[in-house]
């Protein structure tokens, strides 16, 4: 489902809290990646917590997958690096 980047969906990001978002995200004020893509920081990737993200179950984002595409998916999380949720980079 595509999350509609909206400032009420940024206020739900958790983003903030995730050991990811570095010093330039803060700078830059940004979050909900799932819908706006990338940053444009350079990131180093440690965690990921979007899939505990009111928006992950708000907009399904992977509660209706299945075992293996939700291994896939957390694989393949981390919206900051590799843009929005639905999208292949
Ligand atoms: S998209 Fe995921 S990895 Fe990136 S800052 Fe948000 S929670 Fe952390
Ligand atoms: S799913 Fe991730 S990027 Fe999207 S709003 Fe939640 S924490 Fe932010």
């Amino acid at each position: 489902m595509i999350v509609p980047d909206t400032k009420e969906n940024h206020d739900k990001c958790i983003c903030n809290d995730c050991s990811t978002y570095n010093q330039c995200m803060v700078d830059n004020q940004e979050g909900l990646f799932c819908a706006r893509g990338n940053t444009l920081c350079e990131i180093e990737e440690d965690e990921c917590l979007c899939v505990q993200c009111p928006i992950d179950k708000e907009y399904k984002l992977t509660v209706r997958l299945d075992l293996m595409e939700k291994m896939i998916l957390k694989m393949n999380q981390f919206y900051c690096g590799k843009g929005p949720a639905g999208s292949k980079k």
